[in-house]
Parts: structure tokens; sequence; C-alpha cells
């Protein structure tokens, strides 16, 4: 049939009976079932030989209340990220795997379901995601002992990573393991205290804890960087290969939208204020002037990109990473 030869009329009959056909035997499109499932949540990259795993621990939110600045300023930061809802601002949790070619290390183990909402607690069926198996992790460091970065390390008394040894600035072990001082902390900082506690007891008696001091590189290409102010402890880890670095900043800002543009802003989780916003205003100089690649604790996932200077303030802005795939 030539197609030119064909009437309008034609076309019509022809039409509504193909879409009666196919009203007759596929569903409409809107019926198809919502999928709901989300991506694995994992992001990986290269930084020289040693390959890096984002791994997500679930998302949350937190009140801004908690942050410790002019609140008209702080409102009007969240706005312009389109954070509208100022007891419910966005953030997540998550930890870095690197895999130098002869040692697993996990930098920070997210909260194991033991703080926050029932949307954390997802380390480790993301880390299974990713290939991996808890039992393969030879080595975690943790920035600080926080239940968003220790809490990970033990299930039902028992150690998540059975062949690891577990390692963290001593300043750290020894503030929030002590009975002492969490007889005397305020209520609501005593869970950071129990899951330290609770964490630490089976690495202890396995003799598989270890707090360090005074260490300049823990196994090589991977060495402690000390961000003073967060915790008595607080630790990141500068991870280098052929030339190229990622510093694990752990607790360094914990929103970035305001702690971004305006670093004097600190936050109630600051066990030291003061030394916190020294620590961080110093620190995104320099990160800003040597392009560091940063792996950020609670930075949008996967934590991963850049900071650089903004044009119009004295602030800085952060450049998230873009999704390459590796092959
Ligand atoms: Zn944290």
């Amino acid at each position: 049939m030539n197609l030119s030869t064909i009437s309008s009329r034609t076309l019509l009959a022809l039409s509504l009976a193909l879409a009666g056909t196919f009203a007759a035997t596929a569903p409409a499109q809107a019926a198809a079932p919502l999928q709901h499932q989300q991506v694995p949540g994992f992001y990986r990259t290269m930084l020289g030989d040693y390959e890096v795993t984002a791994l997500y621990d679930g998302g949350g939110t937190i009140d801004s209340n908690l942050l410790k600045g002019d609140p008209a300023l702080i409102q009007s930061l969240l706005a312009r990220s389109f954070q509208n809802d100022p007891k419910h601002v966005s953030a997540t949790v998550q930890g870095f795997l690197v895999n130098t070619g002869s040692k697993l290390v996990l930098i920070d183990t997210g909260t194991g379901g033991h703080w926050g909402p029932s949307t954390l607690g997802k380390l480790v069926k993301n880390l299974k995601a990713s290939g991996y198996k808890p039992e393969q992790v030879d080595l975690v460091l943790l920035t600080h002992l926080h239940g968003d970065h220790a809490g990970g390390i033990y299930k039902d008394d028992t150690r998540v990573f059975p062949n690891a040894t577990v390692m963290m600035k001593k300043a750290d072990a020894d503030f929030w393991l002590s009975k002492e001082i969490m007889a005397k902390a305020p209520e609501e900082a005593k869970i950071f205290f129990q899951i330290a506690q609770a964490g630490s007891a089976p690495y202890i008696a396995a003799g598989k804890w270890k707090p360090y001091e005074g260490m300049d590189e823990i196994v090589p290409g991977i060495a402690p960087y000390a961000i003073p102010g967060h915790t008595p402890g607080h630790t990141g880890y500068m991870i280098s290969s052929k030339g190229q670095s990622l510093l694990v900043w752990g607790d360094v800002a914990h929103v970035g939208a305001v702690q971004m543009p305006h670093p004097e802003v600190g936050i109630a989780f600051d066990s030291d204020s003061a030394t916190a916003i020294k620590t961080r205003e110093a620190l995104l100089v320099k990160l800003a002037a040597d392009k560091t690649m940063i792996a950020a604790a609670h930075m949008p996932f996967p934590g991963l990109g850049r900071l650089r200077k903004a044009d119009n303030s004295a602030g800085y802005e952060w450049v998230p990473t873009t999704f390459l795939d590796l092959e």
C-alpha cells in the first residue's frame, strides 16, 4: 500500500483499530508499579594505585538550631540551598574504604544502627554491595568515636570486622571510654560514651583495639592528620598514592550550605567549639589553595569533592566530584 494514497479517514480508522488492540493487550503506562529501591550506596574512584570506595550509611535530617551563629544568616544560607525547613536540614553519613593493594582499610564505619534514625546503619550492606566482605577488612581507622563514625564496628556485642584492628587517636579513646567523664557528661551526650564503650569492648577483649599517639604513617600511604576541636582526639587521614592526595576529614563540617560560605559557624556536636572553628577556617584556606580532594563524612553522598574560594565573599564553595566509570 502506498502511504500517499491513504485517505485521512482510512488513517483515522487504522489508528483507532490499533489503539483498541493496544488497549486490549497492554496495560496503560501509568499502571506500571513504582519500583522504590535506590541504586546501591557506594561510589568508587581511584587515587593513584589506591581504590577508594565511599560507602553510604544513610541519610537523615538535623535541626538547624544545632548550628551556632547568627540565626538570620544561617536561615538565609539554608534557604539559598533550598533547605526550607529549619527543623529538618538534610544530612548524610558515609565512610570510606581504601584498598591499597596490600591492605583493606575502612575509615569510619557509620552508625551500625546504634545512633540516629532507622534510615541510617546501611554501611555494611553497601560494603557488601560494593564487592567486599566485612571479614576482608584489615584495619578500621576512626576519625573519632562519635556514634555515627564508630557505631558500625559492633553488632549484638560482637565485632562486625572480625579480622580488623581498630585504631583511633589515644586522646579520643581516653575521653570516650572514661566512665568518670561519662558520669559528669550531660544526659544527651551519654549515648556517645555508651556506643564507644560498647563498640570497643569486643575488640579490646580480642586484643584488636589500638589507640595510637605520634604516628607518622599507619600503613604505607595513609597518615594521621590532626584536625583538633570536634572531639579531644579528632583526626583526619591523608591518603597518598602516586602523587595524588585525598584527605578523609571526619567532621570538619556538618552543614555544607552554611559552614562552607561561613566557616565561623559552629555546631553543638563540637567538644571545643572555638578550636573547631579555628581549625575549620585554617583548613579550608589550605585545602582550597592545595586543591586537595576531600572525603567528608557529612557532605552529600558520596562526600567526595574539592573546595574553591567563593568569588564574591570570604567563604568557600564545595565542588562535588562528578560521576565517572572506572573503565
Ligand atoms: Zn559525624
